[in-house]
C-alpha cells in the first residue's frame, strides 16, 4: 500500500497539469477497506483562480492516477477567504468572496 507521502506526491502531480496558481494539498488519511483516501484541498487566500467548481479542477475518475484505481478520492475542498475567482468578477462580485467549502468525491473504478 502506498503511504501517504507517496499519494500526496501523485496528486500533487496530477493536479499540477491544471492551470492554476497551485493549491494546499494535505493526504488526511489513507483507508484500505474500503479504499479511501480523504484529502484536504485549499484554494489558497491571495492567488487567483478561475473558479472553485470541482469539475474544473479535480478528476472525474482515477484513470490519471493509475496507481490509486480502486480508491475512492473524498475532497474536501476549501476556499479560503480572500482566494480570488474570476468567475465572481462575471457576475459583477467581487473577486474575493467569503471562504466556504464543499465535498466532492472521485470514485475508482474497479
Ligand atoms: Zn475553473
Amino acid at each position: 500500500m502506498l503511504t501517504k507521502p507517496e499519494i500526496e506526491a501523485l496528486i500533487n502531480e496530477l493536479l499540477a497539469a491544471n492551470r492554476s496558481p497551485g493549491y494546499g494539498i494535505t493526504v488526511r488519511n489513507v483507508a484500505s477497506d474500503p479504499p479511501t483516501i480523504d484529502v484536504d484541498l485549499r484554494f489558497l487566500s491571495g492567488r487567483t483562480y478561475c473558479c472553485a467548481e470541482p469539475g474544473c479542477h479535480l478528476p472525474s475518475d482515477l484513470s490519471r492516477l493509475p496507481l490509486l484505481v480502486g480508491f475512492t478520492i473524498r475532497w474536501h475542498c476549501i476556499v479560503e477567504d480572500g482566494a480570488q475567482l474570476k468567475c465572481l468578477e462575471d457576475l459583477g462580485l467581487p473577486l474575493d468572496g467569503d471562504g466556504y467549502d464543499y465535498e466532492f468525491a472521485t470514485v475508482g473504478s474497479t
